[in-house]
C-alpha cells in the first residue's frame, strides 16, 4: 500500500487528536525509522522521549519475548515474580522506598494528585475536601479529566467541564509567585523539571531548589513529574538532580519501558507512598509480568550502555552545533542532555515548515508548541549521527532562507 492509502485510512477511521507528519513507519532500529517507501529517517523524536534505548533494542526485545513465553498477566489479584524485582531495582536505583506500577504517564500522574491529596489531609490535617495543588502555567501532564483541569491551555479544556477544582497556577520560574500561591491547605507543587511539551523552557537557575526549600518550609509535597525528562534524557538520571533536588514524588513513564510497553510509575518514601491502602487504586494491567520484565531490562540498558552519561555528551555536541547556526530565523537553543529546542523567529513562519522540511531530508522532528522544533534522539545516537543531524539542520535553514527570500512569504504561512 502506497502513503497515500495508509494516512487516508488513519484519516477515515480514528478520531481526529493528532496532526502527524505524513511519514508512515514500518519498522524501525535503534536510532533509525523506515517507512513503508523504503526510506530511511533519524528519529529525533523518540515518541516523546519513550524510545530512549533506541528502537528495537535486541536485549528488551529479548527480554519481551521471553517473558511473552512464560507469563504475561497475572493480575494484582496474585503476585508475579517480575514484578517483586522490578520494584526493588526501581527503587534502589532511584533511592526511594517504595515505588506504584502504572501503565501511561497520565495514569501515574493522577496517582500522583491523589498520593498527595491523601498525605494532605491524613499527614498535613487539611480539612476534608480543601486540598490545593500548585502547578506551572504551560505545563504538561498528560490528558485525563483532572490532569486537563489544571492545563493552562485553552484549547486543552474547551468543552471538557466540568473540571476538577482544587488547583493553582504559577508561572513557571517565577519564585515570588510560587511562595504568593501557597495557603494552608496546600498539599503540593507539581512540576516538570524542564518543561517538554511547551517548548522545552528550562527553569532558570535555583528555581527548583527554592521550590524545594518551600515546600519543607511550608510543609507540602514536591511532585516532580520526570515523565519525559527523567531516566537519563537530560544528561542525568533525572532532571531533578541537575539542581540537586529531592522530589517527594517522582513520576516516571515513556523511557521506563524503552517504548516496547506502556509502563508508568511513581516513587516516594513510605511516610508518603505507605498512605495508600488496598481499594485507594488500582489497575489491571499496572505492574504485569510483561512490562515489569522489560522495565528491568530497559533499566539495565540504561546503566550499561551509559546511556545517561552519552545523552550529556552527544546533547552538548548537538547544542554546540545549533548555537552556531548563523540564520536570522533561529531565535533561541536551549535545553539539556539530548531534550533540545531550538525555537524559530516570528519571521520564520512556524516551526512545522522547518520539520516538513527536516523529513524531506531524512530527520523526524516534530514542532512543539508552534514555534520549537524539539531535537530528542535515542539516547543511544553517536558523535557521527550528531553531527549528521547538524548538517541537515545547517541545511534546511539555508534552504528555507533562500526561499524566502526568492519568495517572500505569504500571509497564510504567516499565520500558520
Ligand atoms: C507524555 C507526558 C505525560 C503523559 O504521559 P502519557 O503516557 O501520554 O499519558 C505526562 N507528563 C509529561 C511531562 C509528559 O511528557
Amino acid at each position: 500500500m502506497s502513503t497515500e492509502k495508509y494516512v487516508e485510512l488513519e484519516n477515515t477511521y480514528i478520531g481526529n487528536i493528532y496532526h502527524p507528519l505524513d511519514v508512515v513507519i514500518e519498522r524501525a532500529e535503534g536510532v533509525w525509522m523506515y517507512d513503508v517507501e523504503g526510506k530511511r529517517y533519524l528519529d529525533c523524536l523518540s515518541a516523546y522521549s519513550a524510545v530512549s534505548q533506541g528502537h528495537c533494542h535486541p536485549r528488551l526485545v529479548n527480554a519481551l519475548v521471553q517473558q511473552a513465553q512464560h507469563v504475561t498477566l497475572s493480575s494484582r489479584a496474585f503476585r508475579s515474580d517480575q514484578l517483586g524485582p522490578f520494584s526493588q531495582q526501581l527503587c534502589q536505583m532511584l533511592g526511594y522506598d517504595m515505588m506504584l506500577p502504572l501503565n501511561s504517564g497520565a495514569e501515574a500522574v493522577e496517582a500522583a494528585v491523589k498520593l498527595a491529596r491523601k498525605w494532605g489531609y491524613e499527614v498535613k490535617g487539611v480539612p476534608d475536601d480543601q486540598a490545593e495543588i500548585i502547578v506551572c502555567c504551560g505545563n504538561f501532564h498528560g490528558r485525563t479529566t483532572t490532569i486537563i483541569s489544571f492545563s493552562s491551555e485553552p484549547k486543552y479544556r474547551k468543552h471538557f467541564g466540568p473540571l476538577t477544582p482544587g488547583f493553582k497556577f504559577v508561572t513557571f520560574g517565577d519564585m515570588d509567585a510560587l511562595v504568593d500561591a501557597v495557603t494552608p491547605n496546600t498539599v503540593a507543587f507539581l512540576v516538570e523539571p524542564i518543561q517538554g511539551e511547551n517548548g522545552i523552557n528550562v527553569p532558570p537557575d535555583g528555581y527548583l531548589k527554592f521550590a524545594e526549600t518551600l515546600c519543607r518550609r511550608e510543609k507540602m509535597l514536591l511532585i516532580a513529574d520526570e515523565i519525559q525528562v527523567g531516566l537519563g534524557r537530560t544528561g542525568k538520571m533525572l532532571a531533578s538532580q541537575h539542581d540537586n533536588v529531592r522530589p517527594d514524588i517522582v513520576v516516571l513513564g515513556k523511557a521506563l519501558s524503552g517504548g516496547l510497553y506502556p509502563v508508568s510509575a511513581i516513587l516516594a518514601d513510605r511516610p508518603v507512598m505507605g498512605l495508600f491502602n488496598p481499594g485507594d487504586h488500582g489497575s489491571t494491567f499496572g505492574g504485569n509480568p510483561l512490562g515489569s520484565a522489560v522495565a528491568r531490562e530497559a533499566l539495565n540498558v540504561l546503566v550499561d550502555e551509559k546511556l545517561v552519561e552519552n545523552s550529556a555528551l552527544q546533547g552538548k555536541r548537538l547544542m554546540e552545533r545549533l548555537r552556531r547556526l548563523e540564520s536570522p530565523y533561529v531565535k533561541e537553543v536551549r535545553g539539556r542532555g539530548l531534550l533540545v529546542g531550538l525555537e524559530v523567529t516570528h519571521e520564520a513562519g512556524g516551526a512545522r515548515r522547518f520539520c516538513e522540511a527536516l523529513a524531506e531530508r531524512g530527520v523526524l522532528c516534530k514542532e512543539t508548541h508552534g514555534t520549537v522544533i524539539r531535537f530528542a534522539p535515542p539516547l543511544v545516537v553517536t558523535s557521527e549521527q550528531i553531527d549528521w543531524l547538524a548538517e541537515q539542520v545547517e541545511a534546511v535553514f539555508t534552504q528555507i532562507e533562500a526561499q524566502d527570500q526568492a519568495q517572500p512569504m505569504g500571509m497564510e504561512q504567516a499565520i500558520a
